[in-house]
């Protein structure tokens, strides 16, 4: 696959449990601990020629805990551990919404992936989502995304009981994000040592 139609590729990502500790709620940049290689990780990606898109829920927001202005923070904290490491994320999604809020963004909810398809033009048929919890493979799912779950999380174990009560579907499942992204480079067919 030439990297031009790989613009229409999207690899959305989950933030808390995927990328990072899951620590509860992420309120300020010191509780933002990544896991082991994630930049390097993140470097490989971007290199793929893929969008790289967090979609995260950030009840936190709508239930008082932080401010829009302290999540922009602890994201801007972490586009420079990422780029460090000359990894980047090109779009974030956020709800900053309560569950009984009831709103359509929060996942299992697929508004955040639709308004991200619409302004890269994605081929969500063609995207991975990567994440720890339920809420990501039923979001990848429904939208018709590609779900590979992480088992770096409290929450990972119920995702695959819940792919084996045939709530979802999961095409891969890997122990760390690490080896997600191991994973989806040689689902892209690529050659390492072309990209080097
Ligand atoms: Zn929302």
């Amino acid at each position: 696959m030439a990297i031009e139609i790989r613009k229409h590729v999207a690899i959305f990502l989950d933030r808390d449990g995927t990328l990072n500790e899951d620590c509860g709620y992420v309120t300020s940049p010191e509780q933002l601990v990544l896991f082991s290689g994630v930049p390097e990780a993140m470097a490989r990606l971007n290199q793929l020629g893929v969008r790289v898109i967090l979609v995260t829920n950030q009840s936190a927001i709508g239930r008082g805990l932080m401010t829009i202005h302290d999540l922009q923070h602890i994201h801007q904290v972490l586009a420079d551990l990422l780029r460090v490491h000359g990894g980047r994320i090109d779009d974030i999604y956020v709800c900053p919404h309560r569950p009984d809020e009831g709103c359509g963004c929060r996942k299992p909810h697929v508004a955040m992936l639709q308004q991200a398809a619409e302004r890269f033009s994605l081929d969500l048929s063609k995207c991975y989502f990567v994440g720890d919890k339920c809420s990501d493979l039923e979001a990848a799912n429904k939208a018709g995304v590609t779900g590979v779950l992480v088992m770096s999380s409290v929450y990972s174990e119920a995702a695959l009981q819940a792919r084996d009560n045939g709530q979802f579907p999961i095409a891969h499942v890997a122990q760390t994000f690490v080896q997600a992204v191991d994973w989806i480079e040689k689902e892209l067919c690529v050659d390492p040592s072309a990209l080097r």
